[in-house]
């Protein structure tokens, strides 16, 4: 009887579908999307905020030790002086670099046009505050950030935002405001002047993904307002991310370029080789962890009429494909000689390795689970 063989853990409704499957087929069963792409035990994001000339040592960097992230641009092409170094030097520069590192299974993100930041990061609840927030959340610093990416990369779609000095994060209007304009996650950066920015310790998906934490942050200084220093501690900066990867979680650290050191020896790159290459760790841009969230809940798996096949999959959502373009793992129950196709295309496979990209398809076996990674409405055949 096959159905007493399935995992207790499945649902009713799903035990139907893989009845109906391996009735069909008697020996190819639909077991569950797995939590992160490639059935990965935890997950690795970097953020990295401004404009300056170091973020190009910073992609160097990344690129070194295997770890894939969110750029943050300001994207205003001639700031006035007083704003420069900190935050939007030579954004013209950076260009050539971004778009490589686009190509490289990086991200661009929105840091506003300007930047702005006039607000002491203590005053949160005052009416100038509100005044400023209002003020500055408009349409050219929005809309404005996102089209110059889109124009200046080949990019297809801007996701994620991050609140130039945390300002304005807990806002309502803000965040809705930020959302029209068509991104799904704006990571914060709470209380530097009070410490707090150092470790808010979130170890996965934000609850209210428009005012987004992450884990810790890993840099000397706070941003430009020099506020109280993190400590630079690598052995404490590893700990933090052993227990978020020991628990299966999504480690995201922060950065300001500009209070990095660069080199092996620094404690930027010693922690990054701590972090980075591991077999079993999906290495992952902000937006794409987060579109991935909303692709895994709501992409449907059904077992369709085999045909000529030893079993086919409809995986389907109604998601917009232009914002939701990357893929999911399915994991299947399948005997060795089985080969799969995804509209047609064969899946390659890919042996163990590092998983560093968001939207690619393939299948990779392990044991007697077949791990598919494929982009969602699509029809899978096992032949
Ligand atoms: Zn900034």
């Amino acid at each position: 009887m096959k159905r007493a063989a399935l995992p207790a853990a499945i649902a009713a409704g799903l035990a139907t579908a893989w009845a109906y499957a391996s009735a069909q087929t008697d020996a190819i069963q639909f077991v569950g999307k797995t939590k992160y792409l490639n059935n990965a035990k935890a997950v690795v994001v970097h953020t990295i905020d401004d404009s300056t000339k170091l973020v190009a040592d910073t992609a160097d960097a990344m690129d070194k030790y295997g770890i894939k992230g969110t750029f943050f641009i300001s994207t205003e092409q001639d700031p006035p002086v007083e704003e420069r170094f900190y935050n939007q030097l030579q954004v013209w520069l950076l260009w050539p670099r971004l778009q490589k590192a686009v190509e490289n299974g990086h991200e661009i993100g929105a840091h506003a046009v300007t930047h702005p930041c006039s607000r002491p990061q203590s005053d949160t609840t005052s009416d100038n505050y509100r005044a400023f927030c209002d003020a500055n959340y408009n349409d050219a610093e929005l809309a404005g950030s996102r089209d110059t990416i889109l124009a200046r990369t080949t990019q297809p779609y801007v996701w994620t935002w991050a609140y130039p000095c945390g300002h304005c994060s807990t806002f309502d209007f803000v965040q809705k405001r930020i959302a029209a304009a068509g991104y799904i996650v704006a990571r914060n950066y709470p209380g530097e002047a009070q410490g707090l920015h150092v470790r808010p310790d979130l170890q996965t998906w934000a609850d209210n993904p428009f005012d987004a934490p992450y884990t810790q942050v890993v840099q000397k200084a706070g941003g430009r307002r020099g506020a109280t220093a993190p400590p630079i501690d690598v052995a404490s900066l590893d700990a933090k991310f052993d227990e978020v990867y020991q628990k299966g979680g999504i480690y995201h650290f922060m950065s300001h370029p500009q209070s990095l050191d660069f080199g092996p020896d620094g404690f930027y790159e010693k922690h990054l080789a701590h972090i980075g290459r591991r077999a079993d760790v999906w290495y992952v841009p902000m937006g794409p962890v987060y579109a991935f969230r909303m692709i895994n809940d709501h992409t449907i798996v059904r077992a369709t009429s085999k045909g000529s096949a030893k079993a086919r999959f409809a995986v389907s959502n109604s998601l917009d494909r232009k914002i939701y373009s990357g893929s999911l793992t399915l994991e299947f129950a399948a005997p060795p000689s089985v080969t799969v196709t995804s509209n047609g295309r064969k899946l390659a496979a890919r042996a163990t390795g590092v998983t560093n990209r968001w939207n690619e398809e393939f299948v990779r076996r392990e044991g007697d689970r077949l791990f598919v990674t494929v982009r969602s409405n699509t029809t899978l055949e096992f032949r």
